[in-house]
């Protein structure tokens, strides 16, 4: 059976060795964040829809981890979207748990935790990683795009109710966009609602693909201190603006060509994300630049050659 929600295990310096599951279609979201590295959102809901592929996806799974025999440290639910958009997803994390002890990570952009449903469902989860880019409306309007229904305020209350009642790990997503969110006032607005929930580790992210929208560029190293300063003292604080740490993995053409289907990457990120070196990766690139031939492609961002595979190889 051919995969077609599950990719990966992708090694992460969070997670370990991740694998991940896809819960909903491209791209359904919520939000339309201008970073977002999927794309542009084309179905921007806020309701939960049934994608009628739970059992698909727990049939695929069982059949990975029976066959799969290397390294495996978590399970992710991510998506080409958001994954709480799912109607089936409690139900799929219980069947994900009759099946494996691995532990179930949601990633997710918190911006439904108002609703009781999914604050009820994502407490089964291990970990939860939730994001928040700013608590200030004007700039969340223009970093996330929400959907037109959804509230700020309504968004901060759930985030704080769920971090309260959770009691697994929660590890706060904060990604900054230069000239954006990235501002003393933004920071300081962001600690006083961070200050209200309970957080294990706040992680800052910035812009290190292709953005859906061009104008979303990077923060850079000489901000870190800045952050550190404002944010430091609350809890662990991770600033990961470029991956680390090859772990060297048997990922090949089959893995490469997954990865660059989800996300355009650097030669440094596919090394890095599948754990495959330079010499070798230039290889499996050069022989799918031959066998898939325009369907690989190379767009230039921010001094950065991204690969990407567009269409179905
Ligand atoms: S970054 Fe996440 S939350 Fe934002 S538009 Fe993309 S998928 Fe949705």
């Amino acid at each position: 059976m051919k995969n077609k929600h599950i990719f990966g295990p992708v090694p992460s310096r969070r997670l370990g060795y991740s694998l991940g599951i896809d819960l909903v279609k491209r791209k359904y979201c919520s939000y339309d964040c201008i970073y977002c590295e999927v794309g542009k959102t084309t179905n921007k809901i806020i309701d939960r829809i049934d994608f009628g592929n739970d059992k698909i996806i727990v049939e695929e799974l069982k059949t990975f981890l029976n066959d799969y025999t290397g390294r495996i440290d978590c399970i992710t639910f991510t998506g080409s979207g958001e994954p709480t958009l799912n109607v089936k997803m409690g139900s799929i994390l219980n069947e994900v748990k009759k099946i494996t002890k691995l532990p179930v990570t949601l990633l997710t952009n918190g911006s439904l935790f108002f609703r009781e449903d999914i604050r009820n469902e994502s407490i089964n989860f291990d970990i939860v990683i939730p994001s928040l880019d700013s608590v200030i409306e004007e700039t969340f309007m223009r970093v996330n795009k929400p959907h037109r229904d959804l509230n700020l305020s309504e968004i901060i209350k759930g985030l704080i109710k769920f971090s309260n009642d959770y009691k697994g790990k929660i590890y706060l997503e904060i990604l900054l966009v230069k000239g954006f969110n990235d501002s003393d006032g933004d920071l300081l607005n962001l600690r006083k609602i961070v200050e209200k929930m309970r957080v294990d580790k706040i992680q800052i992210n910035t812009v290190v693909r292709p953005p859906a929208y061009k104008e979303a560029k990077p923060i850079d190293e000489n901000d870190k201190q800045r952050i550190k300063n404002i944010l430091g003292d609350l809890v662990e604080l991770d600033l990961v603006f470029s991956q680390n740490n090859i772990v060297q993995s048997n990922s090949g053409k089959k893995e490469v060509t997954e990865l660059l289907k989800r996300r355009p990457c650097t030669f440094e990120q596919i090394s890095i994300s599948l754990g495959i070196d330079g010499e070798k990766l230039k290889i499996i690139l050069d022989e799918l630049q031959k066998e898939m031939k325009d369907k690989l492609k190379v767009d230039k961002f921010d001094g950065e050659f991204y690969y990407k595979v567009v269409g179905n190889e």
